[in-house]
């Protein structure tokens, strides 16, 4: 079973010129899905992890999943104006646009150790404002996982600039 031809590729979405990587495919393949999880687990066997983190939307499905395994709690990540109580927001700018995520004030108890689960890193900027908040918060940051790497665009390398330890499973060119 190879990850990579369980993810759909879809030219110009959501607008000219991005080269969109759909993991919808591979999250309606029950064995793709099953591998990519426990891949992602796997990178942190013998690692304690209090939290997983997870980034809005696909970061929910993966992220729900392996906090499962770990015995983890799980603490997501959201677009503003998502959350009900008092949040913490940071800007990033993605690969088509800007935007705001926002966490919890208090979904993290300090020293927490925490792990941060998103579908794809391209820039690095969705991360970095997740690690952002997540260390606002009080988080020790064990990893940031994700599926699919798109190496030419810098993210993982900006995300292990910070400090974090950083897991993929699939790259594209
Ligand atoms: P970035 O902040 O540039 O690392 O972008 C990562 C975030 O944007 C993730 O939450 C992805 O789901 C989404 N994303 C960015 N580029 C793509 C792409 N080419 N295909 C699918 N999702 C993408």
């Amino acid at each position: 079973m190879k990850l990579a031809s369980s993810i759909r590729t879809i030219p110009d979405f959501p607008k000219p010129g991005i080269i969109f990587r759909d993991i919808t495919t591979l999250l309606g393949d029950a064995q793709a899905f099953t591998l990519a999880v426990d891949e992602l687990v796997g990178a942190f066997t013998g690692v304690d992890i209090d939290k997983v983190a997870c980034i809005e939307a696909r970061g929910f499905i993966l992220g729900g999943a392996v906090a499962h395994i770990l015995g983890a709690g799980v603490v997501p990540l959201r677009k503003k104006g998502k959350l009900p109580h008092d949040r913490i927001q940071s800007a990033y700018q993605l690969e088509y646009g800007m935007d705001i995520i926002e966490m919890h004030s208090d979904a993290i108890e300090s020293g927490e150790r925490v792990l941060l689960i998103d579908d794809l890193i391209a820039t690095g900027g969705t991360a970095i404002a997740g690690i952002d908040l997540l260390r606002r918060g009080g988080a020790q940051i064990v990893g940031a996982a994700f599926v699919i790497d798109l190496p030419d665009l810098g993210g993982s390398k900006r995300v292990e600039a910070e400090g974090v330890k950083v897991v993929s499973l699939v790259s594209f060119d």
